[in-house]
């Protein structure tokens, strides 16, 4: 069965996001909605495949491989980001599963996701976490060690990054970390900007965000 109210949902989001692109002086396309399905009932997720929604993020690789196989069979269009953090001991399953892995942030995780694209002979698209806040609990190269880790990744391991991704801290207000991250991506020539969810998509927008990660507004609460 799938949830009628996702296409209502879905649509509204993706106007939100159509607006605040125009009202940046952007292109509407030039933002991507990755819808987030992690923790969400199946009915909604399939409500948005119906919808024609295509590109999705989850955060973690087991919960995703219980659920997007079947999809796929259904939907082979399907693309697939990781937006959660990435243990070594699931690179393996996770560039079997995802399309983008937007969550790079340390030089052993990098290694072993160039190796397993050298195995595989399947290359996915990279983005580098930032913790632009610094915070101890979170995933994200620091920001003082950002430009030498890009390098290490594309120079070193050779991986194909298209750009940086952060999550802002709850209590900080998101602009000036949007605005970092897109200086960042400027100096490194990144194109790639993930950044903004359900609270401050549209400011990321205003910032040059080129992916919104938006889980709850086009889902519902997470249950
Ligand atoms: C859950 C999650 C989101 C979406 O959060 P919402 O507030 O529901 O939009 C975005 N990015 C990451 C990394 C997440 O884990």
């Amino acid at each position: 069965m799938e949830d009628r109210n996702a296409a209502e949902r879905l649509a509204a989001v993706t106007g939100r996001i159509g607006a605040a692109a125009e009202a940046a002086g952007r292109d509407p396309s030039s933002v991507r909605l990755v819808a987030v399905s992690k923790l969400q009932p199946e009915a909604r997720v399939a409500g948005a495949l119906e919808a024609g929604h295509r590109l999705f993020g989850e955060n973690r690789v087991q919960e995703a491989e219980g659920r997007w196989p079947a999809f796929r069979e259904r939907f082979p269009d399907i693309r697939l980001h990781l937006i959660g953090g990435l243990q070594t001991n699931k690179v393996r399953a996770a560039v079997r599963l995802f399309d983008v892995i937007e969550t790079v942030d340390r030089p052993r995780l990098a290694a072993a996701l160039a190796r397993e694209f050298e195995r595989t002979g399947r290359a996915l698209p990279c983005f580098v976490q930032v913790n632009t806040g610094d915070e101890a609990q979170k995933g994200g190269v620091a920001p003082s060690a950002l430009d030498g880790f890009l390098d290490e990744c594309r120079t070193g391991y050779g991986l194909d990054v298209v750009g940086l991704m952060c999550i802002p801290p709850a209590e900080d207000l998101p602009g000036p970390h949007f605005a970092f991250l897109r200086e960042a991506a400027r100096r490194n020539g990144l194109g790639g900007l993930s950044m903004g969810m359900s609270a401050d998509f549209e400011t990321a927008i205003r910032f040059g965000a080129t992916h919104v990660r938006v889980g709850s507004a086009v889902f519902g609460a997470r249950g």
